[in-house]
């Protein structure tokens, strides 16, 4: 089931996060400044490159999330993650593991940078950027096969 996030709110192109949003994403609180996080619809020349490498989808810079149309819960718990990390890594570590993951992972060596297997003891610190973006989704995901098993690693997890 996706569930859409923003149906009946304000579409700006420059957004805070709803209410509503705050409210079914309440777990990230005590990681993440929601008063700093803006929701991005409408995208300047910055937008349109940092989409366009990151092949189309989501993509958070620093607090900013741009959101290419797909407003569900399980994509903006993914970008809020990154958000979190961000805070956690600050901006240096933040962009260098990104850039990895997008540029040199993804693009030149064609990884699957979001897939994640479970492994016992493994704690959530020790995926890699994407695959705690991933795991964080599937955990919001209702439809995701991989919900339960994500539960279980996942710090933020929906109310
Ligand atoms: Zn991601």
């Amino acid at each position: 089931m996706t569930i859409l996030i923003s149906a009946g709110h304000s579409t700006r192109p420059v957004r805070p996060l709803h209410r509503a949003e705050r409210e079914l994403l309440t777990c990230f609180a005590s990681a993440v400044d929601l008063d700093r996080v803006r929701i991005i619809t409408r995208y300047s020349w910055l937008g349109r490159l940092v989409t366009r490498i990151s092949g189309g989808s989501a993509v958070a810079l620093g607090y900013r999330i741009f959101l290419p149309g797909d407003n569900s819960l399980p994509t903006l718990a993914h970008e809020l993650t990154h958000v979190s990390q961000y805070q956690r890594w600050g901006w240096w570590r933040y962009y260098l593991s990104g850039t990895w993951n997008q540029v040199v992972l993804r693009l030149l060596l064609r990884r699957d940078v979001y897939h994640w297997r479970e492994e016992t003891g493994k704690p959530f610190d020790q995926f890699g950027m994407e695959q705690q973006g991933q795991i964080v989704e599937d955990c919001f995901n209702a439809a995701s096969p991989r919900r339960i098993a994500a539960a279980t690693i996942s710090p933020f997890r929906p109310i």
